[in-house]
């Protein structure tokens, strides 16, 4: 057992309501004489292990997965190394609970399951003041904060405050995921209102009840944080999340080169769906370069999947044009191509001169693509006579359903498999159970961005990186990629097990940190070994004896 020392006054009742050192009834004998527990505490000294049992037979036990949600934020707040412990040995189980796809249901109904505050609520009337709001956060080495302004929560739209549950789920993964250290994650809901009128007239509801802010004040508001981050937690990591697409981009556009920033459903939905597409590669012998990738959706995700596709065929030495060409989009619209007027600057790259297609399916058929990726949130897209016209053309199509939650799914692992007759290389975006189909069973991976953004959160902490840039997300796709198995493709999985998801991140901060240094994106020197310095740095949930 690792030694540690307190923080001054951590001690007694005061120690056990502090979730960062708390271990309850896991208090040895001579902490509780030395820490002022005596008393406070049943006689009987647990293990960890042990009470991780008893705490996953109680929620083994619970109905529900909001109320699993529930359950384990308040373990959460209790004890942190308990809960990173239960998530880190259990992601499978977990991570559905604590990310998508109940966070979802868990945002819809925040207002009503609201117990304790989890991260800092900044709102539209703290202009002028946001620096002193972040400075009553109760840490200052913050690495990483996660932001949303909860416009467009998953694929469920405006939820407002609400929205609060992304935030602090994302540091939970970055935690659980890549050994980030919990008090260097801060959650942050901008609150700039909500257009969801019911939100507004829901007695329950948590946030500002008034419309969003738009326009210039909106930018004020949003320029104020990020400069008061700079002042409160200088080099601190800001994750903007779930943020409507019209701001996405521009704030993307706005902050990438001023400060170390990145937009996760752009730039790490676009570094794992490459990542997929690399391992479905393995198996077809393809290379990227021939691929013809059609994405349904034509927001933050699909431009930003068709953007890494144009820079890892641009390192590969294709031109930039050349390399569009690979690229598809279809919105609610139908297929962009050159012409449509309606066009926002984001699409435009990847409207080629074609005759309009309304449906998707006639596009599938008109494109022939190798790949169809899903992200419109729009369930059940991914029709049968999609499936079967993608497996009519390729001998392995390569089929990604990733909006999220489960119920905006395109289709399911098992109509994917059914439909293409066993040859889909599919990846989701909620988690399915293995299949069989005549005898074999096949086991889909989400393409989900936890494989991507908590190593690459971890790189940019653990090297001091200056700025997140597109060769890191190249850099983590390639190394994520490297850690799906033979054994994996072969049941059907382009993505490594969640069991290994510690160590696949450690291997990706590697990357993305080496790129840091390469291209002296930090101040600090490059370790002889950098794997081995970001295992170092990473957190583990085992108790440590308090000196
Ligand atoms: P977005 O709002 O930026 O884009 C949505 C796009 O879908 C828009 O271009 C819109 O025109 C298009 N669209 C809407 N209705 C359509 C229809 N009927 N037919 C065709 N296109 C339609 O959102 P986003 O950030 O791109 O996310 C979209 C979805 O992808 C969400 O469900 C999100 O949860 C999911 N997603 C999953 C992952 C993942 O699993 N790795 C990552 C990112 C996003």
């Amino acid at each position: 057992m690792k030694k540690a020392s307190l923080p001054a006054g951590r001690r007694g009742i005061a120690l056990l309501r502090d979730p960062l050192y708390n271990k309850g009834t896991a208090f040895t004998q001579r902490e509780r004489d030395r820490l002022g527990l005596r008393g406070l505490l049943p006689a009987h000294v647990h293990t960890q292990q042990e009470q991780m049992q008893r705490s996953l037979a109680h929620l083994r036990g619970l109905p529900s997965p909001l109320e699993k949600f529930i359950d384990l934020n308040a373990l959460h707040d209790r004890n942190e190394a308990l809960f990173f412990r239960v998530v880190g040995e259990h992601p499978d189980e977990i991570m559905p609970l604590i990310y998508t796809p109940t966070v979802g249901l868990a945002c819809q109904e925040f207002g009503n399951i609201f117990q304790r505050p989890r991260g800092l609520f900044i709102g539209a009337n703290d202009r002028g003041r946001i620096a002193r709001v972040l400075g009553n956060w109760p840490h200052r080495d913050i690495g990483i904060i996660v932001v949303t302004d909860g416009e467009r929560i998953l694929g469920l739209g405006d939820l407002g405050a609400n929205g609060m549950g992304i935030p602090v789920g994302k540091l939970s993964l970055y935690t659980g995921c890549a050994g980030v250290h919990p008090r260097r994650c801060l959650p942050v809901v901008l609150d700039v209102g909500t257009d969801n009128e019911a939100l507004r007239k829901d007695p329950f509801y948590i946030g500002l009840r008034q419309k969003r802010l738009r326009g210039a004040r909106y930018d004020a508001l949003v320029e104020e944080f990020v400069m008061a981050v700079q002042k409160v937690f200088p080099g601190a990591l800001i994750q903007f999340e779930d943020f409507a697409n019209t701001n996405a981009f521009r704030l993307l556009q706005r902050y990438r080169e001023r400060i170390c920033t990145f937009n996760d459903d752009i730039q790490g939905t676009a570094s794992v769906v490459l990542a997929g597409l690399m391992s479905a590669l393995r198996v077809t012998g393809g290379a990227l370069g021939e691929q013809r990738i059609l994405c349904l959706g034509a927001g933050e995700a699909a431009t930003g999947i068709c953007d890494l596709v144009v820079a890892a065929l641009a390192e590969d030495g294709l031109a930039a044009s050349e390399a569009r060409r690979r690229c598809w989009l279809f919105d609610s619209r139908g297929l962009v191509v050159a012409g449509r007027a309606d066009l926002a600057g984001h699409k435009r790259p990847y409207a080629h001169e074609h005759a309009g297609v309304a449906d998707f399916a006639a596009a599938v058929e008109a494109l022939k693509p190798t790949a169809i990726i899903g992200v419109a949130a729009v369930g059940g897209t991914f029709t049968q006579a999609v499936v079967e016209a993608m497996a009519r053309h390729h001998p392995r199509p390569i089929v990604f359903a990733l909006s999220n939650p489960t119920s905006k799914s395109e289709c399911t692992a098992e109509q994917a498999y059914r439909w293409s007759g066993g040859r889909a290389l599919f990846a989701c975006g909620s988690p399915f159970d293995p299949v069989t189909l005549e005898g074999r069973v096949f086991v889909p991976r989400q393409g989900n961005n936890s494989y991507i953004f908590p190593g690459v959160g971890l790189g940019v902490i653990a090297s001091r990186a200056r700025h997140v840039t597109d060769e890191m997300f190249l850099a983590a796709a390639r190394a994520l990629a490297r850690q799906t198995t033979k054994a994996d493709l072969e049941q059907g999985s382009l993505y490594p097990a969640l069991a290994r998801i510690r160590p696949v991140s450690a291997h990706i901060a590697a990357a993305v940190a080496g790129v840091a240094y390469a291209r002296r994106l930090t101040a600090r020197r490059k370790p002889a070994n950098v794997l081995a310095y970001i295992r170092s740095q990473m957190y583990e949930p085992a108790y440590p004896r308090y000196a």
